[in-house]
């Protein structure tokens, strides 16, 4: 099923436009380690010339939601996972400063814990202009769940987040980019419009796919490797995809404890979506 999704499969029957990217972060460092995975977590000035490259290469960066209601597809599309504090005190002055947005996909299980973002940060990111959305109930893995336990936790998601932040919310990242076979049907039942998993691959204007590839920007992410990914040729994507389906075979094979156990040493110099 992953597979599947791996390779664009955007319109063939009218003009193709150019592809664009979405990219995804987590944490970034300087505020608080709590909650935030070193592998994933990258620096201030990473962060602010990666917008600066995006910038340059394609004008703005965008939320996926904005990007979505719009039929142009312009832009490069900007996500965070998590909810790090990091997020409303790093990435919100930074993106405000670029007069750019993102969508942060948070879990409303962690608003408000230690290291996460508050009730109120949110709010004051969405009044700003940036798109709050659900990485499910909790983080626990969506593969892990029984349909009754997962529909129950993505409508329970979707609801708090709208009913705290006041904007709807209608897209969901899975946490750890676990995608089980029926997420497209009950994502679908409980309200979600897309999915936006860690496969690595392209977008284009008016994409219909339901899940959605995105680039998990890694610790170790210079400006050339996210200007190789901007230039939105698939051969920059290549390498990624590669790594991304080693890695989704040792997960299939040690199953999703086992191979969180074990995450630290597999992920040893291999950067790729987890
Ligand atoms: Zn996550």
């Amino acid at each position: 099923m992953i597979a599947m999704h791996a390779m664009d499969s955007g319109p063939t029957s009218k003009p193709r436009s150019r592809p664009t990217v979405a990219l995804m972060y987590h944490a970034l460092s300087g505020v608080d380690e709590r909650g935030q995975d070193p592998h994933y977590t990258l620096s201030e000035e990473g962060f602010r010339q990666h917008l600066k490259q995006i910038g340059l290469r394609e004008g703005m960066g965008t939320s996926a939601r904005d990007w979505l209601g719009s039929d142009k597809g312009i832009g490069t599309i900007i996500t965070f996972d998590d909810g790090h504090l990091s997020n409303h005190r790093i990435a919100l002055p930074a993106l405000i400063e670029h007069g750019m947005r993102a969508d942060f996909f948070i879990n409303p299980a962690t608003v408000g814990c230690p290291g996460f973002v508050n009730w109120s940060d949110l709010r004051e990111m969405s009044a700003s202009g940036m798109s709050i959305q659900s990485h499910g109930y909790d983080h626990q893995f969506l593969t892990d769940l029984s349909a009754k336990r997962l529909r129950e936790a993505l409508y329970a998601a979707r609801l708090e987040i709208e009913d705290r932040v006041g904007l709807p919310v209608n897209l969901l990242a899975p946490p750890g980019g676990r995608v089980p076979e029926n997420l497209e049907t009950i994502a679908q039942e409980c309200g979600y419009t897309r999915v936006f998993a860690s496969h690595p691959g392209r977008l284009r204007a008016n994409d219909d796919r339901t899940i959605l590839p995105r680039l998990a920007v890694t610790a170790n992410c210079d400006t050339q490797t996210v200007s190789r990914w901007l230039s939105g040729k698939r051969a920059a994507l290549f390498r990624l995809q590669l790594r991304y389906h080693a890695l989704a075979a040792v997960k299939r094979a040690l199953g999703n404890a086992l191979y969180e156990r074990t995450r630290a040493r597999i992920l040893h110099d291999h950067g790729s979506s987890a």
